[in-house]
């Protein structure tokens, strides 16, 4: 099928072709709908245009290998059908907006018929950021809350692999947003340490210093990387090491990083105070403002211009 046969209705990339997205479906058997056998990554776009869709692939191979998934097609084939359904996805977004492509890869769908061979399923789809409901925490900063849930244990499942498992990263979620429906939970790990929430790490300024828990235990976040180099390109010092609650508490600033979020200011962590309460503190701002000469474009300036009048 070729695109121009779709003309006005969103695509994705399934199983070897471009269709329309209303068509495509997910057998019941799949193991990525049934067992979380799947991975996943996810790049945003600004002004259509993807930031370090490379990397997030690479990341994506990881995952795949990590699950020891084979998906059937290069990096280089992943990536051009990947700007195949941007390209073809973008101009139906309202003016203003941008998106995220999202490629899924699952082990498979569950046969019981002898000598039959799994093969993978392969999804790339896209869809709007949602600007307008997160518009103002760029305004007032995020509050955070540690959930009472740990984070699982690298040992058990690595959180370095992006895969479909996400229910102990939900289980936080719930509980902290059922005291507080804005909140987002960031879980602390056996000993006490900061991880990471549901799609997004975290990062901790104290003295002029930046630091951020370290990779092994948590998703290298594609954003967490573009932060470091921030930072060393403005001569910030930043390290990764264990924070706690004590060093969230006495920190002068802090933020979450996201491909969506990109760098989000802080607020308040579990009710505390973040530094003098300034969002973005003077740091944080810095990191803002190179971040978005390096996406090309105001990101901060897309989010408010998504608030109520
Ligand atoms: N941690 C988790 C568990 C995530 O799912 C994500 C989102 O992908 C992140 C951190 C942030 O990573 P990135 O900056 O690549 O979006």
């Amino acid at each position: 099928m070729t695109t121009s046969s779709l003309n006005g209705e969103s695509i994705v990339f399934f199983n070897g072709e471009l269709v329309a997205e209303r068509d495509a479906g997910i057998p019941i058997r799949d193991r990525g709908f049934i067992y979380g056998d799947a991975v996943f990554d996810a790049t945003r776009t600004f002004n259509g245009k993807t930031f370090r869709l490379r990397e997030h692939i690479n990341r994506l191979y990881n995952s795949l290998r990590y699950l020891r998934i084979d998906p059937g097609m290069t990096p280089d084939e992943m990536e051009r059908w990947s700007l195949a359904v941007v390209n073809h996805n973008y101009p139906l977004l309202p003016a203003g907006q941008d998106m995220w492509v999202m490629q899924r890869i699952s082990r498979g769908v569950e046969t019981t018929e002898p000598g039959s061979v799994m093969r993978p399923t392969v999804l790339i789809e896209s869809h709007a950021i949602p600007f307008a409901r997160r518009a103002s925490l760029y305004r007032e900063g995020v509050s955070v809350v540690t959930p009472s849930v740990p984070r699982i244990p690298p040992r058990f499942v690595s959180p370095r692999a992006k895969t479909h498992n996400y229910l102990n990263l939900v289980m936080g979620d719930l509980e902290v947003q059922d005291t507080d429906p804005n909140a987002w939970a960031v879980l602390l790990d056996e000993s006490g340490n900061l991880t990471e929430g549901r799609g997004s790490n975290i990062f901790l300024v104290k003295n002029g210093k930046v630091a951020t828990p370290q990779g092994r235990f948590v998703l290298e976040g594609i954003t967490r990387g573009v932060v470091m180099e921030l930072a060393a390109g403005l001569d910030l010092p930043m390290e990764e090491t264990d924070l706690d609650l004590f060093d969230a508490y006495t920190a002068d600033e802090a933020f979450l990083t996201s491909t969506s979020l990109c760098i989000c200011p802080i607020s308040q962590v579990n009710g505390a105070r973040v530094g003098d309460g300034s969002v973005p503190g003077p740091i944080t701002r810095q990191l803002m403002a190179a971040f978005s000469d390096l996406a090309g474009m105001d990101y901060v300036g897309q989010y408010l211009a998504h608030l109520p009048e």
